[in-house]
């Protein structure tokens, strides 16, 4: 019989060797979750501020989803929609009328939605704002995220991204995030759509200035183009509210959303918009084998069911403001700066002591699991369903790694000193 570290071991082995190198994991090996808790193979608890990049908003086999996923599996879980299916047409219901829109295209990743989207403005572009044919452009923001296809990582800033995957998709016009007046010279008459992320998650949890989304949105307007907020990461109670643009006023003319659109359970994404642009598509035209499955669709009716009624949005709100002066009082301790808003937050950490990695794997040993991203950021996002009490414990977990790692940071510059 193999002891618990050995299981570790073996697990980490096999996925070394067998499973392509895309991603760099911490040295943990998972395998049950409950609310905001992870338990890895060896009976270790840690706290889960990743949530799976906001997939887990509603905690790890959060009950109520559990239950509707199960007696859904029971019943039917894949069709295609070929046919109608039961489970299929509540949901569509419920996301159009939690967005405040007429319609919902299903799919089943975010960059799905994404790439979706491109295509309904592109489409909309040539058909209804007399675009002339292959012209079309589309206006996106460096150091946007938007996923992982060729046309998608076409317009990233990031050279992991995009390095030996060329050539790339044309069509796509980069400006500063946050710039309006960018945006405004990056127009001409044959833009069709503005492409936003309301907060760039990946690149560090970037909230644009103050006026910039209403400002895309009055450009917009102006301009007769459209407007996309791919929510994906912020949307659906992140922030604090059920969109980031509600927080702003503003209601763009496509919403992407996706990651806790699965309640944690089933990849779940949509685009979400109105007749003039979503009703375009006709049959043949678009398409996803699995997207609007029946056992997809039954979870994400709970989830919008379980934001309907605002709590967690409330939540994330209250329990966001405390985290938030929580993590301000870590500023000049270890801590450069922190960005954010609700239960999310980008926290720089002191290059003095350590990347965002080294701080992670620190967390880790501590009992919390936070993903580090572009070099000295750690992010951290909980389950919305996190306690204060649980809160405390994550912050007190950072402060006690951050002064760690200054203790040995300040012994090894008294070393060199000395030496
Ligand atoms: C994660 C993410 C995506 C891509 O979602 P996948 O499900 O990984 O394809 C797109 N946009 C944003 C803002 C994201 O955070």
């Amino acid at each position: 019989m193999t002891t618990a570290h050995g299981a570790a071991e073996t697990a980490i082995a096999q996925i070394e060797t067998f499973s392509s190198h895309n991603y760099h994991p911490l040295p943990v090996v998972v395998e049950s979750g409950e609310g905001a808790w992870l338990t890895d193979v060896d009976g270790n608890r840690y706290l889960d501020f990743l949530s799976a990049y906001s997939a887990v908003n509603f905690g790890h086999s959060n009950p109520e989803l559990v239950k509707v996923a199960v007696a859904q599996l029971a019943k039917v879980s894949i069709t295609s929609r070929a046919v109608y299916s039961a489970t299929f047409g509540p949901f569509v219901e419920a996301l159009a009328k939690l967005c405040g829109k007429d319609m919902v295209l299903p799919m089943n990743t975010g960059v799905e939605a994404v790439e979706s989207s491109l295509k309904l403005a592109r489409k909309w572009g040539y058909e209804v704002k007399g675009v002339p044919e292959d012209r079309a452009n589309i206006i996106v923001m460096e150091g946007n995220f938007h996923g992982r296809t060729i046309s998608v990582i076409s317009f990233s800033s990031d050279d992991d991204a995009t390095g030996s995957y060329g050539p790339f998709t044309p069509g796509f016009v980069k400006v500063p995030y946050g710039d309006l007046e960018a945006i405004e010279q990056a127009m001409d008459a044959d833009t069709v759509a503005i492409l936003v992320e309301p907060i760039q998650g990946e690149a560090g949890v970037i909230t644009p200035p103050p006026g910039f989304l209403p400002g895309v949105r009055e450009l917009a307007d102006r301009h007769g183009v459209l407007m996309i907020a791919d929510e994906i990461q912020s949307g659906l109670g992140r922030t604090g509210s059920t969109f980031y643009c509600d927080q702003v006023g503003v209601v763009p003319d496509l919403y992407l959303l996706g990651k806790a659109l699965g309640g944690g359970i089933v990849p779940v994404s949509a685009v979400v918009g109105n007749a003039e642009v979503l009703g375009l598509l006709k049959p043949g035209q678009h398409g996803s084998t699995f997207g609007g499955n029946p056992l997809g669709a039954a979870v994400g009716l709970a989830v919008v069911r379980m934001l309907e009624t605002g709590e967690l949005q409330a939540r994330s709100r209250e329990l966001g403001a405390y985290l938030h002066d929580r993590l301000a009082a870590l500023v000049g301790r270890g801590v450069t700066e922190v960005r954010g808003i609700g239960l999310w937050a980008g926290v720089d950490i002191d290059p003095a002591l350590g990347t965002g990695r080294q701080i992670c794997e620190r967390l880790l040993a501590h009992g919390v699991i936070a993903k580090d991203t572009h070099g000295q950021t750690v992010r951290m996002a909980p389950p919305l369903v996190i306690t204060r009490e649980e809160l405390d414990l994550a912050v007190d977990a950072l402060a006690e790694v951050l002064a760690e790692a200054g203790a040995e940071a300040g012994a090894v510059a008294v070393g060199a000193a000395i030496g």
